[in-house]
């Protein structure tokens, strides 16, 4: 991880760089993959593959079935293109597929809202807390629970 050019992007950039990322993994960007990116991307807060299976339906006006979809998304996370919010039980497009972090997310549990944010000392120090510990080759998962700044000032 270190010290390198970390680039948060959005909209049509981010695309561009999920689909890049894809490619240079050796998958192909198909339309229904394009779809299922851009209506995950489309979310504020995280998805699940009934939320997003919806969503690519009404856009295309004919029905995708979620279990398609799910294997899109496992793919997706394969790929760094995508998170699972392991607390919220769904998905996050990741806005830097370029680089790996243990991204770090912060759940509102009035609205979903998620912030996800990238802290790779925070998150080092668990892993290393779980080297310590015995654990190799530890994934940390780090999600933060509580109310977001919309939900406390309303
Ligand atoms: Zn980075
Ligand atoms: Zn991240
Ligand atoms: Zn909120």
């Amino acid at each position: 991880m270190g010290r390198h050019d970390h680039k948060i992007h959005q909209g049509e950039a981010l695309k561009g760089a999920a689909r890049e990322r894809l490619t240079r993994v050796g998958e192909q960007w198909t339309d229904m993959r394009a779809a299922v990116f851009d209506a995950l991307a489309g979310f504020d807060k995280p998805a699940s593959a009934y939320d997003i299976a919806e969503e690519v339906s009404k856009r295309q006006g004919r029905r995708v079935a979620a279990n398609s979809v799910y294997r899109i998304l496992d793919l997706f996370v394969g790929a760094n293109l995508a998170r699972r919010v392991e607390s919220a039980n769904a998905y996050v497009a990741n806005r830097h597929p370029d680089c790996l972090h243990d991204c770090i997310f912060l759940i509102c549990d009035s609205c979903g809202q998620t912030v996800h944010i990238d802290d790779d000392s925070l998150s080092g120090g668990v892993r290393q807390a779980a080297k310590t510990a015995g654990f190799s080759a530890p994934r940390p998962v780090i999600e933060v629970r509580g109310t977001c700044g919309d939900c406390e000032g309303s």
